[in-house]
């Protein structure tokens, strides 16, 4: 059966087991991905791995994504778009509070793009305070398990071999490998002095936009992290599922 939470009718909705039920919220941003990905690859993978692990698990039920993230120290690369943190924040505080309306309780945001995070983080930690509410933050490139089983570090920066491994095993078509041989990279996220980071622009470290290694990009790989992610995101799902509390 389709898990895709817009499928369902309201007598759907109306049925299910709250306290059983997990809707999962793919983010995710539309940002400059280097030459070779497409703007939409953060919420393009947290959709897929969200979309994957509600066909999987009958419990599970997967929301449309929000596609714009907190993004702006992307935004000298063309069709970079962006909210605040506070407007970011709010979409996802209202989707919270229309799903509590609803009785829903246990969620689980699959997150896409680091810039998003701390704003999660601060929704999910005021409604699981006052609320009786369960929200937990699912980010597939922070599993270092699953990453050095397949490629032997843990390390995913932005537009990388990792995130271009994986966007190219769900959408073969939209990566250019004709532009993988000349790729360049910055080793590093941002820029320090001293031993001190220095929040940055990304055009003010990386020219092509790209951080991280490029050593293998990789369907193979790609498809091996990806189907991980989606058992390791069917697992919570069961464990939250589950969970009294
Ligand atoms: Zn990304």
């Amino acid at each position: 059966m389709n898990h895709n939470y817009q499928f369902l009718t309201w007598e759907d909705v109306k049925s299910l087991d709250k306290d059983k039920a997990v809707i999962l919220i793919p983010l995710g941003s539309i940002e400059q991905h280097g030459p070779q990905n497409p703007i939409g690859t953060d919420y393009l993978i947290s959709t897929y791995i969200a979309e994957k692990a509600s066909e999987k698990n009958p419990k599970a039920y997967s929301l449309p994504p929000i596609p714009i993230g907190v993004s702006s120290h992307h935004r000298n690369f063309p069709g970079t778009l962006w909210f605040s943190p506070d407007v970011f924040r709010s979409i996802v505080r209202e989707i919270f509070l229309s799903l509590k309306h609803h009785g829903f309780r246990k969620i689980i945001v699959v997150n896409g793009h680091g810039g998003n995070t701390s704003s999660i983080m601060e929704v999910i930690g005021d409604f699981n305070d006052r609320f009786d509410f369960i929200a937990l933050l699912f980010e597939w490139w922070k599993d270092e398990q699953i990453l050095k089983k397949v490629i032997g570090h843990s390390q995913v920066i932005h537009a990388d071999e990792v995130e271009t491994s994986v966007i190219w095993a769900i959408y073969e078509e939209y990566v250019k490998e004709e532009k993988f041989e000349k790729l360049t990279s910055s080793p590093m996220w941002g820029r320090y002095i001293g031993d001190l980071f220095l929040s940055s622009r990304t055009d003010q470290f990386t020219k092509s936009g790209i951080a991280g290694a490029l050593n293998e990009i990789s369907r193979e790989n790609g498809l091996k992290i990806l189907e991980a992610c989606i058992d390791k995101l069917d697992e919570h799902i069961k464990l939250l599922s589950n969970y009294k509390g």
